[in-house]
């Protein structure tokens, strides 16, 4: 056959298997079986001449693994579990490369796979509906699906290092080792780097180099592995109930079953502090910090905790003071950077023979013929270890040249940072996938639990595909940026962002900086994944013999912190407010309010009590530790006039108060059902014109007077600035109003949409109003105050609504009416929060800008003349 005729057969036939996936590490050999025993033809295309991926690849003396090797295996065949007996706590590169290949041979799995063949392009033929995959023997292969299992930390980096190339003697890279090893006896050697694999391999260097030489431009966190045979304790969890020890690792939020810490640092002394981290550092465990305490990775004062211990733990061993503090990182939190376990490497520095130049005081100035030069020295080396890592969880898909849809370039659209819907798919590219591509947990867990949980759902997508009579898939543009926001969403409430790390691509020159993994744990991800195929392949859109369809939408809507809060209350089996009697509501509140972080520290706490409308009113007042006289901000606590205080909405009045810099007044009013409407509102404005009459004695400023409340306070103080006006004053420079109640309308949208499952349902609302006022007062502007004649006049406002609240659209509603009044109205819409949760300092983290929001717009109110 002619080869136009062979190209023309080729373009108009069908494919020739049913998937291509490319990689032979854990991912694709565990993807090829799964494949084959759903029925799909299936081929591996391998670079590498045998299995085993980052294992075939990573041969430097002291590779191994840092999750413990009974964790880090496959679970998907239990006769394997049993039959494979690791021989170490963490395995060396040797002995897990010969798990893997044992998997392949148990399973045959060599027969499907093309090694020494590296996939160069990948086309989607629109008209086909199939993959062309072109290799590096020059052949092109159709396939209905394409699957990228090449691995997060497969591509090595190219060294960003002046003159690099220039070295006449030996030079190595870590994740390119030769298979026959190196002798270093008797030589001379640099190693630059010290990431996880310097870690490793430099105190095994170090045993048989003459002079062994670290160039580190960033130290990094490490501590004891704590090596050894695995323990009878990790062994007996896993043997005891195999199935029961691997659910838990899926169920956990790194791939390990590790009980995650509920406690945040500061709740406990540093006593305690002190021993849970000499707990966790004998554990000899990778993961055991980041679960010491539940803020360790969002908060930084907690993370400098950590920080300071493990510093302290270099000094302690490293002899000479000024190498010691050189190994010690300061400019980045625990965890930011992925951490380290070893085995002896700080006391290598120890070693007469071994030397750390600090990049960071003495710079390389260029790699020479005979070593390397630094701003002030010249040093002749026999070898060159570049430990110098990897184009990360990109790097291995962009670097074939893959083009969907219209001939797009996949390298192109993620050219500004990867977008994926799920870390799996993204748009444009149908029936690709990635296993845990970015945008998935992948890195940020136990990869084992990872690569099983895609490889599965994978599979599962496409036997329903097959079982449906579809067979193109792609993700909706919706699903994808909803997507991606969620996964940046998670990465906003870390202290993630914050470091210069491969997880944000900061090691690449050029690459765009973006948060790569996705950090909302495992087990959220997975019940994400299902969830999507429950809700019928949500967000994707399917085509083929039995017709085209689209589930679009948006799987997680909420932000992730608040998420975990409905999880968490859910878990609880918390009752509803409205099935309890008042008494029970207002000791239910008061028992939460004791288990909350307390919020910052502020200059001062005063309790005392002011004149109201009947009687004498608690209050609080928060100021703020600069010197005053300070502007002054009444605050109306929320609880549905029914249940609240000063000391449910203490979080929160301290936040304001150190965020605002004003004196925070936190006024309590009479409650319903003893009091009902209008009592709450009159005292209210009774109190704001005693706080007016009074300012000076509070070491306020006259004249300087704002209100703030949450929800039925908000409505008090919506309320008071129209009592206010209408009185002819006192004088309001401004009103924070945080999901208000303004009308008794139940009509709008928002009580459809959200009236059930984010804590204040439409029943609580129904159940709060009912406490409140009899059914011809609620249209009252008093009780409504959308409903007032006029809104012309009002001081200037700020509106916080919350997209998941039932409450939302009268906020937004009376937002609208101010502004349409002609009064400076802003109305502030909260993405993915829930009525409850801007009020939960320290706990909703997602709500910090917020509340920041509402602390300008005050100080802003206050300093207006
Ligand atoms: C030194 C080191 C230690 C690690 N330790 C741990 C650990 O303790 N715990 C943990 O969870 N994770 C660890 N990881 C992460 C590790 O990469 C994953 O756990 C896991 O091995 C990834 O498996 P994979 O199959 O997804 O990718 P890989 O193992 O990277 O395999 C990908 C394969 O794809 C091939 N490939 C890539 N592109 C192409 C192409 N275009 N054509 C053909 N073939 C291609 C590569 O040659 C490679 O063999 C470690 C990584 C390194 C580098």
């Amino acid at each position: 056959m002619s080869a136009a005729m062979e190209s023309a057969r080729s373009a108009s036939a069908g494919p020739e298997l049913d998937v291509v996936v490319v990689g032979a590490g854990f991912a694709g050999l565990y993807m090829l079986h799964r494949l084959r025993g759903l029925g799909f033809s299936a081929k591996v295309i391998e670079s590498a001449d045998d299995v085993g991926g980052t294992w075939y690849w990573n041969r430097y003396p002291g590779a191994r693994c840092d999750i413990e090797s009974i964790d880090y295996s496959y679970s998907f065949d239990p006769e394997l579990q049993r039959e494979w007996q690791w021989s170490e706590r963490y395995a060396t590169q040797p002995e897990i490369l010969r798990y893997l290949g044992h998997v392949a041979d148990k399973h045959d799995l060599r027969r499907d796979i093309r090694f020494s063949t590296r996939v160069e392009a990948a086309r989607w033929d629109d008209d086909a509906s199939l993959w062309r995959i072109r290799t590096s023997r020059g052949d092109e292969i159709r396939a209905r699906f394409y699957v990228m299992a090449t691995g997060c930390l497969s591509l090595p980096k190219t060294p960003d290092v002046p003159g690099y190339g220039r070295f006449a003697g030996e030079s190595y890279y870590t994740g390119r080792w030769p298979h026959q090893g190196v002798d270093f006896s008797g030589k001379r050697v640099a190693v630059i780097g010290t990431g996880s694999s310097a870690v490793q391999s430099i105190p095994i260097i170090a045993r048989q180099a003459a002079e062994l030489t670290v160039f580190q431009r960033t130290p990094n966190f490490s501590r004891p592995a704590f090596n050894g045979p695995v323990t009878d304790a990790k062994k007996a969890a896993f043997d005891t109930d195999p199935a029961a020890y691997r659910a838990a690792a899926r169920l956990s939020g790194a791939g390990v079953p590790l009980e995650p810490g509920l406690v945040r640092a500061f709740q406990v002394s540093e006593a305690e502090r002190l021993a849970k981290y000499e707990e966790a550092y004998a554990s000899g465990e990778l993961l055991a910090f980041g679960a010491a305490f539940a803020d360790i990775l969002s908060n930084p004062e907690a993370n400098a905790t950590v920080c300071d211990f493990l510093r302290g733990k270099i000094r302690s061993i490293v002899r000479d003071p000024e190498t010691a503090e050189a190994l010690s990182p300061k400019d980045h939190f625990y965890g930011t950077k992925r951490p380290c376990i070893d085995t002896s490497y700080f006391e290598t520095f120890n070693l007469p023979h071994v030397r750390l130049v600090d990049l960071r005081k003495d710079p390389i100035a260029s790699i020479t013929e005979q070593g390397i030069d630094t701003a002030t020295r010249s040093f002749a080396f026999d070898v060159i270890v570049f430990a110098t890592g990897f184009d990360a969880m990109t790097g291995a898909i962009v670097s074939v040249d893959i083009a969907g849809r219209n001939g797009l370039a996949l390298a192109d659209k993620w050219a500004d940072g990867p977008k994926t819907y799920l870390g799996l798919t993204t748009t444009g590219f149908p029936n690709f996938f990635a296993i845990t591509g970015p945008g998935s947990p992948s890195v940020l867990s136990n990869m084992a639990v990872s690569i099983e949980q895609h490889v599965e759902w994978v599979g599962r997508c496409l036997a329903d595909m097959r079982e449906q009579r579809l067979d193109v898939i792609e993700p909706t543009p919706t699903a994808e940026t909803a997507w991606v926001q969620h996964v940046n969403d998670g990465a906003e409430i870390s202290l993630f962002p914050r470091a210069n790390s491969w997880y944000m691509g900061a090691n690449v020159p050029g690459k765009p900086r973006v948060f790569l993994p996705y950090i909302g744990g495992v087990d959220r991800y997975r019940k994400t994944c299902d969830e999507v195929i429950r809700r019928d392949y949500l967000g994707f859109a399917f085509d083929g013999p039995a017709g085209a369809r689209c589930n679009d939408g948006v799987v997680c809507r909420l932000q992730p912190d608040v998420a975990m809060l409905l999880d968490a209350l859910a878990e609880l089996g918390v009752p509803p407010m409205e099935s309890l009697s008042v008494e029970d509501a207002r000791r239910f509140v008061i028992a939460s309010a004791a288990l909350r972080p307390p919020g910052p520290e502020v200059g001062e706490i005063v309790d005392g009590e002011l004149p109201g409308a009947a009687g004498g009113l608690a209050y609080r007042l928060y100021r703020p530790a600069s010197p005053g006289p300070h502007g002054i901000v009444a605050y109306f606590h929320g609880g549905g006039w029914v249940v609240g205080s000063a000391d449910s909405d203490d979080p929160l009045c301290r936040d304001l108060c150190v965020r605002s810099g004003a004196i925070v007044v936190s006024v309590d009013y009479r409650h319903a059902p003893e009091a009902r409407f209008p009592a709450a509102v009159d005292d209210g404005f009774a109190a704001v014109r005693w706080i007016a009459a009074n300012a000076a004695m509070l070491g306020g400023v006259p004249g300087k007077l704002a209100v703030c409340g949450w929800s039925a306070g908000a409505n008090v103080a919506a309320v008071v600035c129209q009592l206010a006006r209408d009185a002819g004053g006192p004088a309001i420079a401004g009103q924070v109003l945080l999901t208000p109640a303004t009308d008794c309308d139940f009509t709008r949208a928002s009580y459809a949409e959200n009236g059930d499952g984010y804590v204040l349902t439409t029943a609580l609302v129904r159940w709060f109003r009912d406490h409140y006022a009899d059914p011809a007062d609620r249209r009252n502007p008093k009780a409504s105050p959308l409903r007032a004649h006029s809104l012309a006049g009002l001081p200037p406002a700020l509106i916080v609504t919350c997209e998941f609240d039932p409450l939302r659209d009268e906020g937004a509603a009376y937002a609208a009416a101010l502004a349409a009044a002609g009064v400076d109205a802003r109305h502030l819409p909260c993405r993915g929060q829930i009525h409850t949760s801007i009020p939960m300092v320290d706990v909703i983290l997602s709500g910090a800008p917020a509340r920041q929001e509402m602390a300008a717009a005050l100080r802003r109110f206050l300093a207006a003349p």
